[in-house]
């Protein structure tokens, strides 16, 4: 339990035409860019937030779990 494996599977939302794809995320690295399959806009993260998967997704990316799982647990 305190091991959990990241989920590596989130689904991106386009915020331009709304079109949603599941998308497998890479375990040591952030994706900053993203092509949307519906309207081929390129889409970049929010600021703040360090990949597109932690902006538009509905995951968001392996680092931040791990972060999150971290700090429940020293809580
Ligand atoms: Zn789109």
């Amino acid at each position: 339990m305190l091991e959990a494996s990241p989920i590596l599977s989130s689904t991106i939302t386009c915020p331009v035409c709304r079109f949603s794809a599941a998308e497998t995320m890479p375990t040591d690295a952030c994706q900053h860019l993203y092509e949307c399959k519906g309207c081929g806009a390129v889409l970049l993260p929010k600021a703040g937030d360090c990949c597109v998967f932690c902006s538009y997704g509905t995951v968001p990316c392996p680092p931040i779990q791990a972060q999150a799982a971290k700090s429940i647990r020293d809580v």
